[in-house]
């Protein structure tokens, strides 16, 4: 990665940290999951309003480092007007990018802005903020009541 490239990365990292989009309560939520990261203490509650199987709208509240407040951030950028299969599928492409695990079959998925989180992989550390929102996303999809810890 240029460090120009490396840069750019880290500015909307910690504009989307500072001010997230996104960041309420949504009143009738279809689907309202919290998760938890006790290795840096993130916690926040993800909301998404769905419409049959596209979720219309995304939201969420908690408080968190940098790094998991912006990743919460880009997700619900990224995941309102997709199918919730789409969402499952960038969940882990994402997942992918940041552990190397295996993306598993089917046909490559395009991460857009999220490839900013790319370099977040090299501090293992931090890898459990950044993918946090998005464990607890596919638990809100799963429709599974209790809290997401990444623990
Ligand atoms: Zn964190």
């Amino acid at each position: 990665m240029t460090s120009d490239l490396r840069d750019l990365y880290q500015e909307v990292i910690l504009d989307h940290g500072r001010r997230p989009r996104n960041f309420r309560v949504l009143a009738d939520p279809d689907r309202r999951t919290e998760g938890y990261n006790p290795l840096c203490g993130d916690r926040l509650t993800l909301y998404l309003r769905l419409d049959g199987d596209v979720i219309r709208e995304a939201a969420f509240q908690g408080s968190g480092c940098a790094i998991s407040t912006a990743s919460a951030s880009l997700l619900t950028e990224t995941v309102v007007g997709k199918r919730t299969a789409e969402a499952e599928e960038i969940f882990r492409a994402f997942h992918a990018l940041l552990t190397g695990a295996e993306r598993g079959e089917g046909k490559p998925v395009s991460l857009g802005k999220l490839e900013v989180f790319s370099g977040v992989g090299e501090f293992p550390a931090r890898v459990k903020c950044a993918t946090l929102p998005w464990h607890t996303l596919h638990a809100a999809l799963e429709r599974r009541e209790e809290p997401v810890t990444t623990e």
